[in-house]
């Protein structure tokens, strides 16, 4: 040990959930903070400055930007991914029964799948059901609205082509006799708006799965 020289303390200032590449997973975090010290004989003496604070994982001990905190957690993003596929889907679904066209026991059974697997665990017919008689039409209005919000929020976990493939999926489960109805294709251009996917491009997904279906 040098007789005099500088060390960085830190301290806990902090902890939360991130994601630990080195782990691969969601890992309990520590925010800590540090500041310079010169020390004579490993005591410390006078306080020089702050050190930047970091995040360290309390598994294994790798140290991350604070930035990491803007990373959402696995947890969130499945979150995001199962609350956003229901808004969306009862979006396009409430969209018939406005038009007095309520989803055939075909379109309920794609509906019921699509959202548990997503990740709402025990979703079934009765859960539908009751979401479908509760008021309101979620992305009428893009970003006024919960399910709008909750779509736009998983928007911006979803790169270009995952968002497109997302949309189809929620088109998929409004085909009906392998068409999409207008108030549904209403519902799902209001879907493409929170996804940020643009109206044409829209159009092309509706077309696909139309002919897919067709084919
Ligand atoms: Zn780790």
């Amino acid at each position: 040990m040098s007789l005099v020289g500088w060390r960085t303390l830190y301290r806990t200032v902090g902890r939360g959930v991130a994601h630990c590449e080195r782990c691969g997973g969601d890992r309990a975090i520590w925010r800590r903070a540090g500041r310079r010290w010169m020390h004579l004989l490993g005591v410390p003496l006078v306080p020089a400055g702050a050190a930047a604070e970091h995040l360290a994982c309390t598994v294994c001990q790798t140290c991350y930007r604070v930035e990491l905190l803007a990373v959402p957690t696995v947890a969130q993003m499945r979150a995001a991914l199962a609350a956003g596929t229901k808004a969306a889907v009862l979006a396009v679904l409430r969209a018939g029964c406005a038009a007095a066209r309520p989803p055939s026991p075909a379109t309920r059974r794609r509906a019921v799948d699509l959202i548990r697997r997503s990740g709402v665990a025990g979703y079934g017919e009765d859960s539908l059901a009751r979401d479908l008689a509760a008021a309101g039409d979620p992305v009428a209005r893009p970003g006024s609205e919960p399910g709008g919000l909750v779509i736009e929020r998983l928007a911006l976990q979803l790169e270009e082509h995952a968002r497109e493939w997302f949309l189809a999926s929620v088109v998929q489960v409004g085909l009906d006799g392998g068409r999409l109805g207008e108030p549904e294709r209403a519902a799902v251009g209001a879907i493409a708006r929170c996804l940020g996917v643009s109206q044409a491009r829209a159009s092309d997904v509706i077309w696909m799965a139309e002919a897919a279906q067709a084919g």
